[in-house]
C-alpha cells in the first residue's frame, strides 16, 4: 500500500527539525498534507528579467545589471542611492534602512538581479527596498512558474517555507500519493482537474497564469480547490444539522387557544408572506425533532410579529422561550413589544441581561427556574451558567449578522449540557445574500417572508455632499412645518459609542439652535433605559419634531408619522445597515425621503455603494451588492469572518459553483459519508470543533 501523505509529519522534509516543526504547527501545519494545502496569497512574476528601459512604473518587475554607483545621500532622511545599469540603461535603487554589510554587497561592480516596484524617480526609474542577490549566487535562469507568497508567521522566513512547500509539492509531483476523497463521479460530472494538476498549478502557476489568477477567468485548478473547500464547508455544516435531526424536541401541537387571542388583538391581518413563514415554523415545531431555522425577510416586513406566533406555540403548548438579541437596546425594545403584546394573554415576559443587578436579577432568575416566567428577554446573558430554565422549548435569535456558526454551535451546546434540544429560530435583521445564506448558514432551514404590509410608499433617497447641509437643514424646517417627523442619525467611523454620543449631543444642540421653531430630542445608547424611553415615548407621541440619534435607532422605532430621515456619514456604514435605518421611515402611507449626507469627497467605491441605496428599497438586491462591493466578512460583520475566511474559495467569485456544490454535498452525504472527517480534516483543521449535541 503506498503511504498516503495526509498523515505524514513535515519532519521527512529536508531542513525541518525540532524548531521548524513547531512554527510550522503554530500556522497550523502539522502534517504534509497540511504544506500541502496551505495555499498562497499571491504571486509574483519572477519568470522573466525585464530591460531598465522597458521598466513600467507601478508593475513588480526584475532586472538584471551592474552597479555603477553606490552613495549616500543626506536629505531629509539618509539613504543609499546606487545606480543599476543593464544594456539598455540604468535605474536607481534606493535604501533607506541598510546595514554596512548590505553596503558592502552593494559595491561598484557587482552584478545584481533585482525584483522590486518600479516607481518615479527624480532620474528616471526607482526601486525603493528591492529584493536583490549578487548574480553569482542566482541559478542562471530565472524560475520558469510564479513565485508564491504564503500567509506566514514570525520568525519563519518566506524563501524558507517556500523550500519546504515545494518539497512538499515535489513529493505530490513526484506521484506520492495524496488522497483524492472527492469521489470519481463528482470529478467527473463538474469537470474538475485532478488533485495532483490542481496542487501543482496552485503553487506552481505557468508565467501565463499571471492576470487571470484572482480574477473571473477561468482556472481549472484554483476552481477544483475552491469547489473541494466550498463543499467541506457545506458538509460540515450539514452535518451540524443531521446531528441535530437525531435528537428528540418537545412537539407542540394541539390547541392554539393564545395564537387566536393573540390575533385577534392585531390591528391588522398578517401578510401571505408571514403566513407562510410560520405555517413553515409551525410544522417545524410539530415535530419531533429539533427545528433549525433562518427566517429572513425585508426591513418593516414584520419578522417579529412571525417570532410572537412562535413563541406563542410553544408558551400555548407549556414551554418557555429564550428570545435572544445581539444588544442590550435591541432586547429592550423587544421587551417592550412583547410586554405589550403577551400581557394582556396573561403570559409573564421576563427581562435579562448582563447589566441587572442585585434583587431584581436574582428574583428574575428563579421565576424563570420555576417556569413561572414564561418567556425570557435578553441578550447572550440568557444562556449564561446560572440561568436555569423549567421548560425551555423554543428560543428565538434576532440575531442581526452577528451571531455566527461558532456561536450557533456553543449554544447548541449549552443547551445539550442543560439536556434539553429545544427548537431554534434565527431571525436576520436584513435579508442575506443568497451565496451567504446557501453557506454560512447551510445547517439551517430558510424561511423567507417575502412581501412587506400593504399600504407602504418606497422611500425616495437622495444623496447629498456635506456642503449643502444648510439646505438639508431647511428641507427640516419645511417637513416638521407640514406637521411631519424626521430623524436625523449621527454615525462614526470608529464606531466608539462613546463618541457617538458626544457627536449626537453636539449635532443635537447645533440643530436646536439652528431651527428654533422645531422641537428637537436626542436619544443615543448611553442614555438610561428610562431616559430613552421617554425620549421615544414623546416622539411617538409627536412632541418631538426631530429625533437625533445614534444608530440606536437601527432597532424598531416605529413612528408612521416620520417622513424624512437624514443620515450622516452613510459613506462608513454598511448597505445593509443603511437599509435597516432607511425602513424607519416610509412606514406610512406619506411619501417618504432620505438624504444621505455624506462627506466629500466620495470615493469611488462609495459612489457606487450609495448609489445602490439610491437605485433601490429592495433588501434583497441590497443584501447581494453589498457583499459584491464590500466582501462576505464586512457583510457578516466580525464576530463571523473566522469561518468565512476561505483559504481559496471567493463567494462572489465563485457564485455559480454553489448550486453543484449543494448537489455534490447531498451526494458526499448519502454515497460517500465515510470522506467527510477526511476532507474536514483537511480543510478546516482544528479550527472547528463539533460539539457533541
Ligand atoms: P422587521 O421584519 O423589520 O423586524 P417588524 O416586525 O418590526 O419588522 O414590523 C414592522 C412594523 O410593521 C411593525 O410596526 C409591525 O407592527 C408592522 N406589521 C407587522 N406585520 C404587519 C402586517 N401584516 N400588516 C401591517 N403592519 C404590520
Ligand atoms: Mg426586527
Amino acid at each position: 500500500m503506498v503511504k498516503s501523505l495526509d498523515a505524514m509529519s513535515p519532519a521527512r522534509l529536508k531542513g525541518v527539525g525540532p524548531a521548524l516543526e513547531k512554527k510550522l504547527a503554530a500556522i497550523g501545519i502539522t502534517s504534509i498534507q497540511d504544506l500541502l494545502f496551505h495555499l498562497p496569497l499571491r504571486y509574483e512574476d519572477r519568470t522573466r528579467v525585464t530591460l531598465a528601459a522597458r521598466a513600467r512604473v507601478g508593475e513588480y518587475m526584475q532586472f538584471e545589471g551592474e552597479i555603477t554607483s553606490c552613495e549616500l545621500q543626506f536629505g531629509k532622511r539618509r539613504s543609499l542611492r546606487c545606480s543599476l545599469r543593464d544594456s539598455s540603461g540604468s535605474m536607481t535603487l534606493r535604501f533607506f534602512h541598510f546595514s554596512a554589510a548590505q553596503k558592502e554587497s552593494l559595491a561598484v561592480g557587482t552584478q545584481l538581479r533585482v525584483y522590486g516596484e518600479v516607481k518615479h524617480g527624480r532620474a528616471g526609474f526607482e526601486l525603493f527596498h528591492p529584493e536583490y542577490k549578487p548574480l553569482s549566487q542566482v541559478s542562471q535562469e530565472p524560475s520558469d512558474t510564479l513565485t508564491p507568497i504564503y500567509p506566514t508567521t514570525e520568525g519563519l522566513m518566506q524563501p524558507r517555507l517556500r523550500s519546504i512547500i515545494g518539497q512538499a509539492v515535489d513529493l505530490v509531483v513526484g506521484n506520492e500519493a495524496i488522497e483524492d476523497y472527492l469521489p470519481r463521479e463528482i470529478v467527473a460530472k463538474f469537470n474538475l482537474a485532478s488533485l495532483t494538476d490542481a496542487i501543482r498549478h496552485i503553487h506552481r502557476p505557468p508565467a501565463n497564469a499571471f492576470g487571470g489568477w484572482d480574477r473571473e477567468a477561468p482556472n481549472p485548478g484554483r476552481d477544483r480547490l475552491a469547489f473541494e473547500e466550498l463543499l467541506t464547508h457545506r458538509l460540515s455544516l450539514r452535518r451540524l444539522r443531521d446531528d441535530a435531526a437525531a435528537q428528540t424536541a418537545p412537539q407542540f401541537a394541539g390547541e392554539n387557544q393564545l395564537i387566536r387571542g393573540f390575533l385577534s388583538t392585531l390591528p391588522f391581518e398578517l401578510t401571505g408572506g408571514q403566513r407562510r413563514a410560520f405555517a413553515e415554523i409551525s410544522d417545524d415545531l410539530s415535530r419531533p425533532t429539533p427545528m433549525l431555522r433562518l427566517l429572513q425577510g425585508d426591513v418593516g416586513s414584520g419578522k417579529t410579529v412571525v417570532a410572537a406566533l412562535s413563541a406563542l406555540r410553544a408558551i400555548d403548548a407549556g414551554y418557555q422561550v429564550a428570545l435572544m438579541a445581539p444588544t442590550e437596546i435591541l432586547a429592550e425594545q423587544h421587551a417592550v413589544n412583547f410586554r405589550q403584546w403577551f400581557e394582556p394573554l396573561g403570559i409573564e415576559v421576563g427581562w435579562h441581561s448582563g447589566k441587572q443587578k442585585g434583587k431584581s436579577r436574582a428574583e428574575q432568575l428563579e421565576r424563570v427556574a420555576s417556569g413561572d416566567c414564561q418567556i425570557l428577554v435578553g441578550t447572550h446573558a440568557l444562556f449564561q451558567g446560572e440561568v436555569h430554565y423549567a421548560k425551555l422549548g423554543l428560543i428565538i435569535i434576532d440575531e442581526q449578522h452577528r451571531f455566527g456558526v461558532q456561536q450557533r454551535l456553543a449554544l447548541r451546546e449549552k443547551a445539550a449540557s442543560m439536556h434539553i434540544n429545544p427548537h431554534q429560530l434565527v431571525m436576520t435583521a436584513t435579508p442575506i445574500p443568497r451565496t451567504l445564506a446557501m453557506s454560512a448558514y447551510a445547517d439551517l432551514d430558510n424561511s423567507i417572508i417575502d412581501e412587506l404590509p400593504p399600504g407602504r410608499t418606497p422611500v425616495n433617497t437622495l444623496i447629498v455632499s456635506n456642503e449643502r447641509r444648510g439646505e438639508v437643514i431647511e428641507r427640516i424646517a419645511a417637513a416638521c412645518e407640514n406637521r411631519s417627523q424626521a430623524y436625523w442619525v449621527c454615525t462614526l467611523i470608529d464606531e466608539s459609542e462613546v463618541l457617538q454620543c458626544q457627536a449626537a449631543e453636539v449635532t443635537a444642540q447645533q440643530l436646536a439652535e439652528q431651527l428654533p421653531q422645531v422641537r428637537v430630542g436626542l436619544v443615543h445608547g448611553r442614555m438610561k433605559p428610562s431616559e430613552k424611553a421617554e425620549v421615544m415615548a414623546r416622539f411617538k407621541a409627536a412632541e418631538i419634531d426631530l429625533l437625533v440619534a445614534t444608530t440606536v435607532i437601527e432597532v424598531g422605532v416605529d413612528v408612521p408619522n416620520s417622513s424624512l430621515m437624514v443620515i450622516e456619514n452613510p459613506e462608513r456604514l454598511g448597505l445593509a445597515q443603511l437599509h435597516q435605518l432607511r425602513g424607519r421611515v416610509g412606514r406610512g402611507s406619506i411619501k417618504s425621503h432620505c438624504i444621505l449626507l455624506y462627506q466629500s469627497p466620495l470615493s469611488r467605491n462609495g459612489k457606487e455603494r450609495l448609489g445602490v441605496m439610491r437605485e433601490s428599497n429592495d433588501g434583497f438586491y441590497i443584501a447581494e451588492k453589498d457583499l459584491e462591493l464590500r466582501g462576505p466578512g464586512q457583510v457578516l460583520g466580525t464576530a463571523q469572518t473566522g469561518l468565512m475566511e476561505f483559504r481559496i474559495a471567493d463567494l462572489v467569485r465563485d457564485a455559480a459553483m454553489l448550486d453543484e456544490v449543494k448537489d455534490a454535498a447531498d451526494h458526499v452525504l448519502s454515497q460517500h459519508p465515510q470522506v467527510v472527517d477526511s476532507l474536514v480534516r483537511r480543510w478546516l483543521g482544528e479550527n472547528i470543533h463539533y460539539a457533541n449535541v
